[in-house]
């Protein structure tokens, strides 16, 4: 086994790269411009806090490849966020659009900060700022924003009116927009809808009955608290659920509309549906049929790995999982479905979004998750087909699949 702890986000990521790269013999140079990000922006924003104090916090914008459309990818408000993590955000989203096949690059962009601490009147503040740091960078035909952790639909309305300042009116410079706004019906719950949808899919093979199916889900915000809602609907039995303030666990099945009328674990104890409290970390090693990682990245490690329960892990985080943890899984026999395939919901819907903002025409809902389940499937048609006839894990097929792809438009374009 490898031992890879020492690395970084993007190294970690950048392992995976390599990987598919010496396996479809990509010559140096072509790897080299795959593997580094083409641009990225490093900005201040600073903040007028309510309390009269100027804060200044620290953004970023990472444009990883651009070969096969605009750069394209979430923004995310985390103190964690820093450079190297959002260089991993961005290639992944690279690899992503790629393996869905739609015509998008990858970029990711963050603000290293706390949004559970800032007021509304802050964030409003510090999006504008931040939006005003990057305008330059990003265009409805260069780079489109959406959200991600810490961020949701409103902050995009802000990035929205603040670039429409300098620029005018422009719906399509951010996706994942109140639908007032020029939002597409569907974007709110495209990840997590994404996520059951493949649920259903791998179901089939492996086979996995999912009427009673155990689900543990690891952060109830955007993408979470969806996989619950519509898990239930296929049958599952939700037994653990958590987020930042922990987890709560019930063998017997959590009480699913008890925990959607809550606003978050940290409620009053008499609110909360029945279930024993859970840490985060125990969350990932209970008893259950399926797991579902979907808050932050590298909580699947080599320490946990061996105890994780489930017979199938569905990455709803971005890189949830280390490198050398996911050959334990592997070892063990687990299924993991990764996540570029696995969250790809999101961006898919962003991009029927920015579709339809281009065109002013709206689509209704039921078109929107039509159209998002059959790009899904085939995606995942295509990652199960390659992984069985080349003999790769999930995984290494699906980042193949992408990498290849970014490679043959680099060299159609004649960059190299
Ligand atoms: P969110 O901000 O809406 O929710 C995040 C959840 O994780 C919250 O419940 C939060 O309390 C919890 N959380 C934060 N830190 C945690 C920690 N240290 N331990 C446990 N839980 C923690 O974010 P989201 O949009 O639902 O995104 C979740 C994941 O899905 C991220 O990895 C994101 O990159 C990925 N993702 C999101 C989208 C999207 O459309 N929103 C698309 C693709 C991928």
């Amino acid at each position: 086994m490898l031992s890879v702890r020492q690395l970084n986000p993007f190294e970690e990521v950048n392992l995976l790269f390599d990987r598919a790269a010496d396996r479809l013999g990509l010559p140096d140079g072509c790897r080299e411009m795959l593997r580094r990000p083409w641009r990225e922006l490093q900005v201040q924003v600073p903040v007028r806090m309510d309390d009269g104090r100027i804060q200044v916090f620290s953004g970023y914008r990472v444009q990883h490849n651009a070969a096969r459309g605009p750069y394209k990818g979430g923004v995310r408000y985390h103190p964690e966020a820093g450079l190297d993590e959002v260089r991993a955000l961005a290639s992944l989203m690279t690899w992503k659009t790629a393996l869905v096949n739609i015509p998008f690059g990858g970029a990711k962009g963050s603000v290293q900060c706390d949004p559970n601490a800032l007021s509304q009147a802050e964030l409003n503040r510090l999006t504008r700022r931040y939006t005003t740091g990057i305008d330059h960078f990003i265009a409805p035909h260069r780079d489109i924003p959406a959200p991600d952790m810490g961020t949701n639909a409103q902050t995009m309305g802000w990035m929205m009116d603040a670039y429409g300042l300098l620029h005018g009116h422009s719906p399509a410079i951010v996706t994942g927009k109140p639908v007032e706004l020029g939002g597409s019906l569907g974007r709110e719950a495209a990840t997590g809808r994404g996520v059951v949808t493949l649920l259903q899919e791998v179901a089939r093979d492996l086979p996995m009955d999912l009427k009673g199916a155990r689900i543990a889900v690891q952060g109830l915000g955007n993408v979470g608290a969806w996989v619950v809602k519509l898990a239930k609907k296929q049958g599952c039995k939700v037994v653990a659920v958590s987020d930042i303030n922990g987890g709560l666990y019930n063998p017997k099945g959590l009480d699913v509309p008890a925990l959607m009328a809550i606003n978050g674990l940290d409620a009053p104890a008499d609110d909360l549906p029945e279930g024993d409290r859970v840490t985060n970390q125990e969350l990932l090693e209970l008893d259950c049929d399926v797991l579902v990682p979907a808050a932050i990245g590298n909580v699947i490690t080599v320490e946990n790995a061996s105890r994780i329960k489930a017979r199938l892990v569905l990455e709803a985080a971005n890189h949830p999982t280390t490198p050398e943890a996911d050959e334990v899984l592997i070892d063990r026999g687990i299924e993991v479905l990764p996540d570029i395939l696995v969250n790809a919901g999101g961006v898919i819907v962003s991009y029927f979004e920015w579709t339809q903002n281009l065109q002013e025409f709206r689509w209704d809902e039921a078109r929107v998750n039509q159209e998002l389940t059959k790009i899904l499937i085939a995606a995942y048609r295509e990652m199960r087909a390659k992984a069985k006839t080349r003999n790769l894990t999930n995984r290494e097929a699906a980042l193949e699949i992408g990498v290849e792809r970014v490679a043959r438009t680099v060299e159609l374009r004649g960059f190299v």
